[in-house]
């Protein structure tokens, strides 16, 4: 089996593995100016996609272009939100070199889609692949791949312990050599419910003294989970921007939520902002949790609560993940301002950062790694994969961390 990394190795963003020439799992984008797309577009008989983040199926709709119509396999959830990707990068991007597919390009994703729930092992491309539960969204996978002689596992990218949105992984299929994510390789995240507590504390002293609390988020993933806890905290919330079209899809998808109950009961306690006749400026003097993209202040209706709140020290800004440098969300946490719609804007409100990762840190990498002490490890999708193959390897592993547009042959 040769395994080709066509983005995601030393990198993340744009992961793109290619097997045999024929088997292609992810095809992303990475978010830059101007985003960055895997080395090349091969033309695979199958695709299999781990889960629906842009970093992984940014660009899977260049696949189906001319005559190519591979079949794509993956899991509801991510089918969905893979479309949901794509329509905003067409919004966003459309008709210029910054979108590599066409809206022909996109309906005809519908046409080739596949999809599979865990554990149901399918043929694809003439190979035997297996979806196993990854931990990190819903519909997140671990995937299986047996060519009758080598089982690949790309783990994709997973979470070890639980949160209120998906369940911790627990999968370890056997597997021969294994394809690890590395994204927080050098990192110990605080204890989850740590975390939670010092969040839940903040915004209801906020609250209690008549502020109004942003909660910048991430449409996928993180804003359900914001939502679960302002619920289980009864913490009066909104919710706005792409999140809200999220939540309400993966509502239909009961069978990959950790608690499908909660999940209702937290959709129905959020307001959902319809952003019509200057609601968004009216809510601002609310005494509430407002949860609204994007999560680093890039764009999104962010955009329009961050001015209405900043000039007031008693308003709040929490931002609930990583702050990749030279976002506004960094700029705002390192210097007390940021450019917000082309402009330079001081922020009297007090931010905070929260690390509500849905990645293994370190420990957790390690311990899922603990399960396959006699298999190759291949490390990608991380700033540092260099760094972790090392420590794998003084470990006792046989771990190596390929380069961009390297092949590697597996046994
Ligand atoms: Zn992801």
């Amino acid at each position: 089996m040769d395994v080709q990394f066509l983005g995601g190795a030393g990198e993340i963003g744009r992961s793109a593995i290619l097997i045999d020439e024929s088997l292609l799992l992810d095809f992303g984008m990475l978010t830059d100016s101007p985003p960055q797309f895997p080395v090349r577009t091969p033309s695979p008989d199958a695709v299999v996609v781990s889960h629906g983040h842009l970093d992984h199926v940014g660009t899977i709709p260049a696949l189906v272009s001319g005559d190519a119509r591979p079949p794509i396999h993956w899991t509801p959830p991510t089918y969905e939100l893979a479309m949901t990707l794509a329509r905003d990068t067409l919004k966003l991007h459309g008709g210029t070199v910054n979108c590599p597919f066409t809206e022909t390009n996109v309906r005809r994703v519908t046409q080739v889609s596949e999809t599979h729930g865990y554990r149901e092992t399918f043929e694809a491309a003439g190979y035997e692949v297996t979806f196993y539960n990854a931990g990190h969204i819903p519909g997140s996978a671990h995937v299986l791949v047996d060519d009758g002689d080598t089982r690949l596992l790309y783990t994709g990218d997973f979470h070890t312990d639980d949160q209120r949105l998906v369940s911790g992984t627990t999968a370890r299929p056997d597997a021969d050599t294994v394809i690890c994510e590395s994204t927080y390789s050098d990192v110990d995240h605080e204890l989850r419910e740590t975390v939670e507590g010092r969040f839940v504390e903040s915004v209801e002293t906020t609250l209690w003294e008549g502020g109004t609390v942003v909660v910048p988020a991430f449409a996928i993933g993180r804003t359900q989970e914001m939502l679960l806890v302002c619920e289980a905290h009864d913490i009066p919330c909104y919710v706005d921007g792409m999140g809200k079209e999220v939540t309400e899809m993966l509502a239909q998808h009961p069978e990959f939520l950790r608690d499908a109950d909660a999940f209702r009961r937290a959709k129905s306690h959020a307001r959902f902002v319809t952003g019509k006749d200057g609601q968004r400026k009216r809510i601002t003097d609310q005494k509430a949790a407002i949860v609204t993209t994007s999560g680093m202040l890039s764009g999104g209706p962010a955009m329009t609560y961050i001015p209405e709140v900043r000039g007031n020290p008693m308003n709040k800004v929490t931002m609930t993940g990583y702050q990749v440098e030279g976002t506004p969300g960094r700029d705002l946490l390192e210097t007390g301002s940021a450019e917000i719609d082309g402009r330079i804007m001081p922020v009297s409100a007090r931010v905070e950062q929260y690390d509500f990762s849905a990645h293994a840190d370190r420990g957790g990498l390690l311990a899922y790694l603990g399960d396959y002490r006699d298999t190759p490890v291949l490390v990608n999708h991380g700033d540092r994969c260099e760094a972790f193959a090392t420590t794998l390897r003084e470990d006792g592993y046989d771990a190596t961390a390929p380069e961009l547009g390297e092949t590697v042959s597996l046994q």
